[in-house]
């Protein structure tokens, strides 16, 4: 089978590369690979900025954002030939710590755990795949189109999870959210904040392209001027954040509604700094009762909760997000950024 690999910390190592068939191990299902998203981490691991093979090996298989179709599964593990699945990145720490002990290996303490096509553990960017039945999530059968942006749908869903159990340590109604960044986690996060029947503002610098049209089809407004004008003007109770912009992220914690809840999910690239108002910002944080927080990755609860918001969302909408298939001979194709990119896929199936 042809996978897509990588030498983790060498530059221009993204190849094409023939493989043994995979062999299921006992409890694992064999899974025929239909898409794989590809997002800012897989270019860190491309450009060698990030990413790590598994233990005595040089390449990595790529691709963390998966769907497949399962060819063969165990008896008993509620799977069977024909299923739409999308696997689980993370593996919880061998300590394992108290968190990853109890199944939060999202909020993982030792920085032990293990990641699908990220670290020490291959992707599913292969034309087959093999997943543990524990760690394979079953999509409405309806999704195949769309179903790769299952991850990015479960990063989002934790983010909510995380404001609503933040809200909820007193009385909580959050009528307005502010998404910064229209990318596919913005899009995503704006999607489930409209299921949750918030007011959803979505900002982003771009004017034109699929963007605004995307945002308002959701129901969401659309805002491309200044991001200090938009959220003091809105006072949102929510913010979550997608950009990782420095000054973004310290508007969005200035402007929030009094018990402002801001999610951090974008992760910072640039060494460019910022001047804040750390007074004011301290002055606005405890007067209000705010709460700024950071969230990453997604164990199997909000899994589920991303299958049961994609099974509810609009199909054509969903495959609005999804701007460009590019075919896996092509690969580097989706590497380069195109004008009206949301999210790119590369199809394992041989379709397009
Ligand atoms: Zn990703
Ligand atoms: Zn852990």
């Amino acid at each position: 089978m042809r996978a897509l690999t990588v030498v983790p910390g060498t530059p221009g190592s993204l190849d094409l590369a023939e493989l043994a068939d995979p062999e299921p191990r006992s409890g694992e299902l064999l899974v025929e690979g239909l898409a794989v998203g590809v997002c800012g981490t897989d270019k860190e691991i491309v450009q060698a900025e990030y990413g790590w093979a598994p233990p005595g090996r040089e390449r990595l298989v790529l691709g963390h954002e998966s769907l497949g179709r399962v060819r063969t599964a165990p008896d008993g593990s509620g799977f069977s030939a024909g299923d739409l699945v999308v696997g689980v990145v993370r593996r919880p720490d061998p300590v394992p710590c108290g968190a990853c002990a109890r199944g939060e290996f999202d909020n993982c303490r030792n920085g032990r755990y293990t990641e699908r096509g990220i670290k020490e553990l291959d992707g599913y960017a292969s034309e087959l795949w093999c997943v543990e039945a524990d760690y394979a999530v079953a999509l409405d059968p309806g999704l195949a189109e769309v179903g790769v942006l299952m991850e990015p749908t479960t990063v989002v869903a934790k983010a909510w999870e995380q404001v609503w159990r933040i809200g909820g340590r007193a009385w909580y109604e959050p009528k307005r959210a502010l998404v910064t960044g229209a990318g596919p986690i913005g899009m995503l996060a704006a999607m489930i904040g409209v299921q949750q029947g918030l007011e959803v503002h979505v900002l982003d610098r771009v004017t034109s392209g699929p963007k605004p049209r995307l945002v308002e089809a959701l129901g969401a407004t659309y805002h491309h001027d200044d991001v200090d004008d938009v959220a003091s003007k809105l006072q949102p109770d929510v913010v979550i954040e997608a950009t990782g912009a420095g000054s973004l992220v310290f508007s969005a914690i200035r402007n929030t509604a009094p018990f402002g809840v801001v999610c951090l999910t974008g992760v910072s690239s640039s060494v460019r700094k910022t001047q804040v108002d750390t007074e004011g910002v301290n002055r606005e944080m405890v007067l209000e009762n705010d709460v700024v927080v950071g969230s990453v990755n997604a164990n199997l609860r909000h899994y589920r909760q991303a299958a049961d918001a994609l099974a509810q969302a609009d199909r054509d909408w969903l495959a609005g997000l999804i701007t460009r298939r590019v075919p896996l001979e092509s690969f580097e194709d989706a590497f380069e950024p195109g004008p009206d990119d949301v999210k790119v896929v590369i199809t394992l199936d041989g379709g397009d």
